[in-house]
């Protein structure tokens, strides 16, 4: 967002711009942030609904007797509820971009958090898919562990969705920076799409991310987080060959002992 221009001294011409200017901004980021709070709200209050309807729905499905075609009826009411609920949870996710984006940043042992994701996400790989770790022992980069475990989880279950068989997790040691690779041999993205991947609510193939659970906002706030890091987020991919997306992030020291 545009920072404020100093005001000038004097009546003249471009002293009153810089006023009407200013004010201008000043009114922006007012409607700015009540987009954000409406959003932050409407989607807090949408999360007790949608949370009431999958309790209900799952108990039914539970333990009432049903006919097949009523259980396809409450199987449906279920998916579209869990769908719900993960645009719910992205929009809210969001909003808290929204200019108050914070993030605590402090050395983080990179092979420690790509190792418990290969394996939380190894485990619910479909049939015969690999995580694999190319991640030196000794990096750390400077980052808010639990979001950044969001981003690099976000891209291996994209990975996952686009059926890819093989993951690669592969860290770089760039002496000021470090640069995280997420490598999958799975369909690939047309080049057409590139350019907006990282944008909100924006899908590939609509109907058929539908289907697979997406809310075209994952890859909107891994940007948003990586950018809050003050590192960037960029994707190379072919068809019919996969894709890698590329985070590069600030280097750590490794951490000092603490002193008693
Ligand atoms: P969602 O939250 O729906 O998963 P994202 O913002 O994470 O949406 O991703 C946007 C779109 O980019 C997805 O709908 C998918 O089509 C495409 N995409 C993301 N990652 C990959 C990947 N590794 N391989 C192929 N397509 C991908």
């Amino acid at each position: 967002r545009p920072a404020k221009l100093p005001e000038l001294e004097g009546n003249n011409e471009v002293a009153a711009l810089v006023r009407a200017l200013n004010g201008m901004l000043a009114r922006l980021e007012e409607s700015w942030e009540t987009q954000t709070r409406f959003l932050a709200d409407a989607s807090h209050e949408l999360r007790t609904p949608v949370t009431a309807i999958l309790g209900h729905v799952s108990y039914l499905l539970r333990r009432t007797p049903l006919t097949e075609q009523q259980r396809e009826s409450l199987e449906i009411v279920r998916r579209e509820g869990e769908r719900m609920k993960k645009l719910v949870g992205d929009l809210l996710e969001l909003s808290k971009t929204g200019g108050t984006w914070r993030v605590e940043l402090s050395p983080v042992h990179l092979h420690t958090l790509l190792a418990e994701i290969a394996e939380e996400y190894g485990q619910s790989f479909p049939q015969g898919g690999r995580i694999q770790l190319e991640v030196p022992e000794d990096l750390w980069v400077l980052g808010d562990v639990e979001r950044l475990h969001q981003v690099f989880a976000n891209m291996v279950s994209n990975a996952q969705k686009a059926q890819a068989s093989e993951i690669r997790l592969v860290a770089r040691d760039l002496q000021e920076r470090v640069v995280i690779r997420v490598e999958d041999n799975g369909e690939g993205i047309p080049p057409e799409h590139l350019p907006h991947l990282f944008e909100r609510f924006y899908r590939v193939d609509k109907a058929r991310d539908r289907e697979r659970g997406g809310s075209g906002l994952g890859l909107s706030i891994v940007k948003a987080i990586v950018e809050a890091h003050g590192g960037s987020v960029w994707v190379e991919s072919e068809v019919g060959r996969g894709s890698v997306f590329s985070v590069s992030l600030r280097r750590a020291e490794k951490q000092l002992p603490t002193l008693v």
